[in-house]
């Protein structure tokens, strides 16, 4: 199997040449139960980072396998190009009530367009973007303002917006005209008046901005100032700008609220969401657009003002069972009161990292976790000695998968751990440090 896999496969995000070579030998999974996931060895390790922040109720869910077959038997895929089907009926209504107000009145959101995973959703965001506001007469508004290390995702449009320049400065030439901003702060005073601001941004010019809300992840799970998000929708809000929120990654409950958006108060104009909205078992997304945006497309047949955009396998089937049985675990299993046990539960044994010589910025957003490997001087490591990635292969050892991003150690496993799950994550995570660092410094 690893000869085949060493001749054929090529991975994402992934030098192949070091995956390749013949000391690397591969993880391969083969089964999974709960937060369990095990190799083709036998060897059982926690699920950390939830299969990259998608899975939400453990593997192999009774509850997610039985909609899947059940929608098995009755069929798996059929076209939404000229077509309907039952379970994307039901998910879209289902995905607009969950943004309705807590008083109970509706959501502004009220269409929902499916797709296959978060680059899509995004995409299918700004093309939406552009073309609403060619159809309203508003052409100028052609740029985009996204945030210094965003990460949106992979695709021509989304990786426009990326703020990690290893990831799309090669292809800066083909991409959407996108303005990055540090902060709040930096936002509002190019955006000012005044002739003598050079880098001055003319709101005038912005179709919308797009934020990861309350936290980057890819940035190395970055945490915003708190009121960063509302104060983001007034200035949109001054300036006639669309507010795009990707909650890819905090959506579905990740930081404390079933969306981030919620702990602002806010409602974008468009929201992206996709990883757990399967529960993590299929490609699956959805961008929700406010009403008045999806007007625009409307008009006579001849005026080709429709949304000439979609994928093979749009509001699959299969993908929309899974969903609705992931918000059914949500309504009927009290996932959220868990969640706020499971946030308490982490904090603790975060604290137990306190002091570590070794152990830089501690941080928390609800149920995900983050740190820095350092020196002991408190310096970061060369980040081509890939330490982070060293801490985490350690921490395989101690039964625990998780993924750095470069020198940051992530975790955020499903929301089914158990305590002493989580300990363990933990602990993993702080034997392999002194594993990697003991043997460095
Ligand atoms: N947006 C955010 C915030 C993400 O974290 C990711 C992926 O990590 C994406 C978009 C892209 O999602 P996908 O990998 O499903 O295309």
């Amino acid at each position: 199997m690893i000869d085949a896999e060493k001749r054929h496969s090529w991975h994402p995000f992934t030098q192949m040449r070091d995956w390749c070579a013949p000391g690397h030998e591969p993880l391969v999974l083969v089964e999974g139960e709960g937060t369990l996931l095990r190799d083709s060895e036998g060897r059982e390790y926690i699920d950390g980072n939830s299969s990259i922040w998608t899975n939400l109720h453990g593997h192999r869910h009774p509850r997610i396998n039985a909609a899947i077959r059940e929608q098995l038997d009755k069929v798996a895929h059929t076209s939404f190009l000229g077509f309907t089907n039952p379970p994307a009926i039901r998910l879209a209504e289902e995905l607009v009530a969950l943004w309705s107000h807590p008083d109970g009145s509706p959501s502004e959101l009220t269409r929902v367009f499916f797709s296959d995973d978060g680059s899509t959703a995004i995409e299918a965001a700004l093309k939406m973007a552009v073309q609403s506001r060619q159809q309203r007469g508003e052409g100028e508004r052609m740029r985009f303002i996204a945030f210094a290390n965003a990460y949106h995702g992979d695709t021509m449009g989304a990786s426009s917006l990326g703020g990690i320049s290893a990831f799309h400065g090669r292809f800066a030439a083909h991409q959407f005209p996108t303005v990055h901003v540090a902060s709040m702060d930096e936002l509002e005073a190019r955006s000012g008046a005044g002739d003598c601001n050079q880098d001055r941004i003319d709101p005038k010019e912005v179709t919308a901005v797009v934020i990861e809300p309350l936290i980057q992840g890819s940035a190395g799970m970055q945490i915003w100032p708190a009121g960063m998000l509302a104060r983001l929708r007034a200035w949109c809000d001054r300036h006639g700008v669309y507010l795009i929120v990707d909650e890819v990654m905090t959506g579905f409950g990740r930081t404390g609220t079933m969306f981030a958006c919620e702990r602002e108060g806010v409602i974008p104009d468009f929201v992206a969401l996709a990883k757990g909205l399967t529960g993590g078992y299929l490609p699956l997304a959805a961008t929700l657009v406010r009403e008045e945006i999806y007007e625009a497309f409307l008009g006579d047949y001849a005026e080709l003002k429709s949304f000439f955009y979609g994928h093979s396998y749009t509001a699959n089937q299969l993908g929309c069972a899974a969903a609705l049985a992931n918000l059914a675990i949500f309504r009927e299993e009290c996932v959220m009161d868990r969640v706020q046990e499971k946030i308490a539960q982490l904090a603790r044994s975060l604290a137990t990292l306190d002091g570590h010589p070794n152990i830089r910025n501690v941080r928390q957003c609800g149920f995900i976790a983050a740190f820095e490997v350092t020196q002991s001087s408190g310096e970061p490591f060369p980040w081509q000695e890939q330490t982070g990635a060293r801490v985490c292969v350690a921490a395989r050892k101690h039964g625990l998968l998780t993924r750095p991003i470069r020198d940051t150690i992530t975790l955020m496993p499903p929301y089914c751990v158990s305590e002493a799950q989580i300990a363990q994550c933990v602990e993993a995570l702080r034997l392999g440090v002194e594993e990697v660092v003991g043997a460095a410094e």
